[in-house]
């Protein structure tokens, strides 16, 4: 039987609550479709700063390496935030991303049938179906870009540098273009090539890999005009590929559309494919320890890393039915609606695996 081994990064706060449920989920689905999980802990955030004296230790990023893929809670609390900048519990989230060299932020942005009503966008405006993967760089352009300050005729001033090379783009429109292949076969490429030298080379470069893929659609849009459609049309976009800074941008808004921070998953890819996978929300220190949180954005992560990284497509699909099956019954306190059975945290990671198990 094929065994896959997990890294898992629970972290701080609602982390080990969450992840616990995220992994009764992958238990049910592996029994389900015949294969096996072994999970290795390690610390990362503030409890592994309480343990070692550092937000990521070396044994931690030794067990991700030697994983088939990861999975991260959350890091951070009050506790840690008095800490200098290099010993802070964020220090070690973007130490790990870029320990495993992930250059691509994954961020799916969907309508659950049952969440419709949560969505901050008329119905009217998301009556389609609503599916919006957005590719976003995640290790080049203007953050990484080199960055200063002068002083011109007396005056002070600052700058930051937008800089892309060939192979930084040919390596994410890759991954936009692949997941378009297992998706609804559209790209859309956001810039600003009416104004930036970079976009444009993003641009021609991204114009040329098409050749590969004659199958997918390629688009073009200004990040400007792209953040207006995702409020006016979203259902015209499947995969939205970008830079660091606009995708910092539009991923935001685009998981908005959907409703709740508590449903939103997220993956990081790098050249070796095994990927790191967490819910887009933070530790919530605000409802740690009362088993009160929604797991369900950890156990979506679950199902992109089945999908992304460890090539089980069928396993994905079952993990995502059985969350649409279990919002029509079950929610836990920030998704609550009248009519529904509220649950808490570890009531809806075990209604999840034993939709699985039933399915
Ligand atoms: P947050 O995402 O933790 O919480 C924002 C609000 O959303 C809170 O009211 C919280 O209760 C609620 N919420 C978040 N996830 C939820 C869930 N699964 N179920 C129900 N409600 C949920 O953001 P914040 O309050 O700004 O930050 C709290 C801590 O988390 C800080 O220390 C911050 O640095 C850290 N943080 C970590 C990450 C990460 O680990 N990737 C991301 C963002 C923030």
């Amino acid at each position: 039987m094929k065994t896959y081994k997990i890294a898992v990064l629970k972290g701080d706060g609602i982390g080990p609550e969450i992840v616990n449920e995220a992994m009764k989920a992958l238990d049910a689905v592996a029994e389900k479709c015949g294969f096996a999980v072994e999970y290795d802990e390690a610390l990362l955030g503030g409890c592994a700063i309480d343990a070692t004296g550092v937000p990521l230790p070396d044994e931690t990023v030794a067990k991700c390496k030697a994983a088939d893929s990861t999975l991260l809670g959350a890091v951070g609390g009050a506790k840690w935030d008095t800490l200098p900048g290099h010993l802070r519990p964020e220090k070690g989230l973007l130490g790990i991303r870029s320990a495993l060299g992930l250059f691509a932020n994954l961020r799916p942005a969907r309508i659950f049938e049952p969440l419709r009503e949560a969505s901050p966008l008329r119905a009217d405006i998301i009556n389609g179906s609503l599916d919006i993967m957005v590719v976003r760089e995640l290790t080049g352009g203007i953050y990484f870009g080199e960055r200063g300050r002068l002083e011109e005729n007396g005056v002070q001033a600052a700058y930051d540098t937008e800089k892309y090379s060939v192979p930084e783009i040919e390596r994410i429109a890759r991954i936009g273009f692949d997941l378009a292949m297992k998706r609804g076969k559209k790209l859309c490429s956001v810039d600003k090539a009416n104004v930036l030298e970079s976009s444009r080379l993003w641009r021609e470069t991204v114009t040329k890999m098409a050749a590969e893929y004659p199958e997918v659609e390629l688009s073009y849009m200004y990040v400007d005009n792209c953040a207006m459609q995702l409020v006016r049309n979203p259902s015209q976009f499947d995969v939205i590929l970008t830079s660091n800074i606009f995708g910092d941008i539009l991923s935001d808004e685009a998981s908005m559309i959907s409703g709740s921070i508590g449903m939103l998953a997220s993956a990081s890819l790098g050249e070796t494919g095994s990927g790191l996978y967490e819910p887009i929300h933070g530790s919530a220190p605000d409802i740690a320890g009362q088993n009160m949180a929604n797991p369900l954005a950890t156990i979506l992560s679950v199902a992109m890393m089945l999908k992304y990284s460890l090539g089980q497509p069928q396993a994905s699909d079952m993990i995502e039915t059985a969350v649409a099956q279990v919002l029509t019954q079950a929610r836990t306190p920030d998704i609550y609606v009248e009519g529904m059975r509220k649950v808490t945290c570890s009531e809806m990671g075990d209604l999840v695996a034993e939709l699985i198990r039933n399915a």
